[in-house]
């Protein structure tokens, strides 16, 4: 243990707020910086996977959640001309009673900010932080108005993909833009879609368009689905210009029953144009400064595995810090625990990305014929599985996790997030779990 120190963390996203709160636990004093004048979560929804759900339910949150989000059992796509069968993971194709739970943004950071308020963490709002200057004792942080805040013998930058800290890595590097992106938008949910299963619709890789339960922002809101279609951020305009209606035409001539969803849609301004970039850290730590989240590694949300990763850093970095009385040590020893498996997922992500979202003709022809027919071949089904729950290589023993015992949880969720309304203490404490 390195003792108690005052330590910045920047960015109150899911990063930001999960050290946060385990670094004030472990008995350290924690100041969280925010860009926003309100803290807010930003985008629509997105899956939490079994690595994600442990890291919350480490934080005792996992309650919570689940009683918030939806549970995914599957994810299935199709070819939208011919209704081929592209992709169909099952978490069940794995033993254990895995499943993912789909949750709208504001779901994840409402429950990760209630936690910080509780902890009596302070989140300091409407400070951008520039710089960092790690040259004396200890390191002070650099306001966008040209004020320094500090000292801190630590800072965690927690500050996104626009990272302004991550210069100052020992090896940095910036993010890559890749050519498609997405137009999101949350969307009342609708009966005759399959409430436990992402669903998307394939033309080649250039059209993909997808639908996600993503259950409730707060316990009083009405279900909700995120639905999505991806594009190139450069053609935008271009759509844009050709007005709303010629492009919920082109939808619902690709995907019929996605009217339900088309029809909520009133104009361009109910949607947010998701641009995607990729990048990773070799060494994402500097002198007084850890990096993680998005910060970090950043890749399109393909693999559905950026907020869990970036939870997983939390908990690995705290978990250092834990376990060495030096700063230098538990850097060091932060960067190990998590290289292996951010690493390997940052390469699928950038392998299966083109099958799904690019100009290729040759990459979606060889998913429609060829891959879809050798992911039902085993072990496939187990490999796949296994990929899109975060553990193809295991992320927990590193940051000294181990598993939710997942056969207890989903018994406690019942028929699914959507209808369930129990007390978090309720669900945590029924499941098994410990720290080594
Ligand atoms: C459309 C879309 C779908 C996605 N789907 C999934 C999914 O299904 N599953 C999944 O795991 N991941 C998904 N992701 C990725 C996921 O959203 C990110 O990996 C995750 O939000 C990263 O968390 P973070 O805390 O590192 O960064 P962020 O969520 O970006 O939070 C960073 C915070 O830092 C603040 N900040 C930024 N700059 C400064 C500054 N200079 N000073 C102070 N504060 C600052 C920001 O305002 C923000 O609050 C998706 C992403 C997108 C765009």
């Amino acid at each position: 243990m390195t003792g108690r120190l005052h330590i910045a963390v920047v960015g109150a996203g899911p990063a930001g707020l999960a050290v946060a709160l385990l670094l004030q636990r472990a008995g350290h004093q924690v100041s969280v910086f925010e860009r926003f004048d309100e803290p807010k979560p930003l985008g629509s929804g997105l899956i939490l996977q079994p690595t994600g759900l442990t890291v919350l339910h480490h934080l005792g949150l996992l309650g919570e959640i689940l009683s918030l989000g939806a549970r995914i059992d599957r994810l299935f796509g199709a070819d939208a001309r011919t209704g081929r069968t592209v992709l169909d993971v099952r978490y069940d194709a794995r033993p254990g009673g895995r499943f993912g739970l789909a949750v709208h943004r504001a779901a994840l950071f409402g429950v990760l900010h209630r936690a910080a308020l509780r902890e009596g963490i302070v989140v300091e709002t409407g400070t951008e932080i520039t710089d960092i200057d790690a040259g004396g004792e200890r390191a002070t942080l650099l306001g966008g108005d040209g004020k320094r805040i500090g000292p801190f013998e630590l800072v965690v930058d927690a500050s996104g993909t626009r990272s302004a800290l991550r210069r100052r890595a020992d090896a940095s590097c910036e993010p890559k833009p890749l050519a498609y992106g997405a137009f999101w938008a949350s969307l009342g949910w609708r009966e005759g879609f399959d409430p436990h299963a992402l669903l998307q619709r394939y033309d080649k890789a250039s059209v993909m368009i997808g639908v996600l339960p993503i259950g409730r922002p707060e316990l009083d809101a009405d279900p909700m689905a995120a639905f999505f279609w991806s594009l190139k951020p450069a053609d935008a305009e271009s759509v844009c210009a050709a007005g709303i209606d010629a492009w919920k035409e082109r939808l619902v001539s690709l995907w019929p029953e996605c009217r339900a969803f088309t029809d909520q849609i009133d104009g361009f301004d109910q949607l947010v144009l998701a641009r995607y970039g990729h990048h990773t850290l070799m060494r994402p730590t500097g002198r007084r400064l850890a990096i993680i989240g998005d910060s970090a590694h950043s890749a399109s949300p393909q693999l559905g595995q950026g907020a869990n990763m970036a939870l997983l850093d939390a908990v690995g970095l705290a978990y250092a810090l834990q376990l060495h009385p030096s700063l230098d040590d538990a850097l060091e020893d932060y960067v190990r625990a998590r290289r292996l498996h951010v690493r390997v997922f940052q390469v699928l992500s950038r392998m299966f990305t083109p099958f799904y979202q690019s100009d290729s003709v040759l990459l979606p022809f060889l998913r429609d014929r060829l891959v879809a027919t050798v992911a039902e071949i085993p072990p496939a089904p187990r490999v796949l599985a296994s990929m899109v729950a975060g553990t193809l290589v295991d992320p927990f023993r590193r940051v000294g996790l181990r598993e939710v015992e997942w056969r207890s949880a989903s018994r406690l969720k019942t028929e699914g997030s959507m209808n369930v309304r129990r007390p978090d203490q309720e669900q945590n404490e029924a499941i098994e779990h410990s720290m080594p």
